[in-house]
């Protein structure tokens, strides 16, 4: 236990086997080897989404190159069952915030949308995933949030899978807390949750009405404060993580 707290964390796309070499990125190599001053022979954890956590032991490959041959598997893969975050875009630094948070807080997938009122146009989707690659390493993750690219959010809503809940969050409008909401009516382990944060400016009336008329929407309050975008999407998934059900996070409890 107290060894693994020191073991650095990487994620990989290679596949996970014992005894199969991983090659490591030139970034994950000069990390090692400069920035944390590994060498060979020292260990590491790796992940990739889909094999579980594996113990594995560095190797030198060529003059600056490092690779990792896996040993043991630490942890099994468990499966995807966080919520879905679909939030209205902000600019650079909230949107890539939101995207950190919310891989720290288990979402599953994470949709920037553009809503009526969003000002941000563009996203780089290698700095999303960066961003969630990170987090995922940090916070023992096995896995990455799928990030979606940025659509309109109509899109989104049309495709959305209907036995999945929607929950708004949504100002100045007479809803329930999210908790409430939650502790009434738990969500479903099968299809967790979506959470719907609009831009900075908020969404407009005649979105919140369409909102409201969709089926699988329900708007939730955060509290009685505006809260600014970035910090109402951490608040509802703080509050979904809290109360998810049973069973939805004890990936970790089962092996340890
Ligand atoms: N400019 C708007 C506020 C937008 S806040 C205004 O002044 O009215 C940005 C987004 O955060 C909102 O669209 C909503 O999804 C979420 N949000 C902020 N505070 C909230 C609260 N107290 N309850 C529910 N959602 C909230």
């Amino acid at each position: 236990m107290r060894q693994r707290q020191t073991l650095i964390r990487l994620f990989t796309e290679a596949d996970l086997r014992a005894d199969r070499p991983v090659a490591l990125t030139a970034a994950q190599s000069h990390y090692l080897t400069r920035v944390m001053r590994r060498g060979a022979g020292d260990s590491l954890l790796l992940f990739n989404g889909r094999d579980g956590e594996w113990r594995a032991s560095l190797a030198s490959v060529g003059k600056r190159a490092m690779a990792a041959w896996p040993a043991e598997q630490t942890r099994p893969q468990p499966p995807a069952a966080g919520p879905w975050l679909v939030f209205g875009l902000l600019k650079k630094g909230p949107s890539e915030l939101i995207v950190e948070k919310a891989t720290e807080l288990g979402a599953a997938r994470i949709s920037p949308v553009r809503t009526a009122r969003t000002a941000a146009e563009r996203v780089k989707d290698a700095r999303l995933t960066a961003h969630a690659v990170e987090a995922a390493e940090q916070c023992e993750r096995l896995d990455l949030p799928r990030i979606a690219p940025l659509r309109p959010l109509d899109a989104v809503l049309a495709a959305w899978p209907t036995e999945r809940r929607l929950l708004v969050a949504a100002e100045r409008a007479a809803a329930p807390p999210l908790a409430t909401r939650l502790l009434r009516e738990p969500s479903p382990t099968s299809h967790p949750d979506g959470l719907l944060i609009g831009p900075e400016g908020g969404f407009d009336d005649w979105e919140l009405d369409r909102l409201r008329e969709l089926p699988f929407c329900s708007l939730v309050s955060l509290g009685p404060r505006i809260l600014r975008a970035e910090t109402a999407a951490i608040a509802a998934l703080a509050c979904w993580q809290s109360l998810a059900p049973a069973g939805a996070f004890d990936a970790r409890q089962q092996v340890e």
